[in-house]
């Protein structure tokens, strides 16, 4: 799943978490567990570089504004790096120094094997959290499902600010 739709579902999961255990540690966990969970999910390419550009921007900006918003703008921000990091870490962006040759995949590291058999993040032998997609969007339904994520952003900040949630 792109990684506005991995944000957003940071971003609620975080938020929520926070909310009922005070807890950070708590809630980076849980945020990061939803990036496999969303994994169920796949997107069809928007196709261009530039449709990419113009959606993920405006998606990017709008989720930026209802974290200001919120008034918990580092929650939201932090919910967002949580439901991302596997595929930063994974993608290798700036977590990893420039010429490192190995790097740690929690995606699509096999894991490790112990004893029998091969335990890794979230998966286990041949079962794998995420993996295989379970629902097949294509690239209009990717499209929809981006702007579906704001619009439940755009909930959750006026739940948030109603003092539903915090
Ligand atoms: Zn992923």
């Amino acid at each position: 799943m792109y990684s506005h739709v991995h944000g957003v579902i940071g971003a609620v999961t975080y938020t929520a978490t926070y909310a009922a255990t005070g807890s950070h540690i708590a809630a980076g966990f849980v945020a990061f567990v939803s990036h496999f969970v969303a994994d169920y999910l796949g997107e069809t390419g928007y196709g261009t570089d530039k449709l990419f550009l113009q959606l993920e921007l405006s998606h990017l900006l709008a989720f930026g504004t209802l974290g200001f918003l919120s008034g918990h703008f580092w929650l939201y921000f932090l919910g967002w790096l949580f439901g991302n990091l596997p595929d930063l870490i994974d993608k290798r962006m700036f977590l990893f120094y420039k010429g490192q040759k190995q790097y740690f995949s929690c995606h699509n590291h096999p894991g490790i094997k112990i004893g029998k058999h091969r335990i890794g993040i979230f998966s286990f032998n041949d079962w794998k959290l995420g993996v295989p997609v379970r629902i097949k969007f294509d690239r209009d339904e990717t499209i929809a499902l981006g702007v579906f994520g704001t619009a439940v952003l755009a909930v959750w900040t006026y739940a948030i600010k109603l003092g539903w949630i915090l």
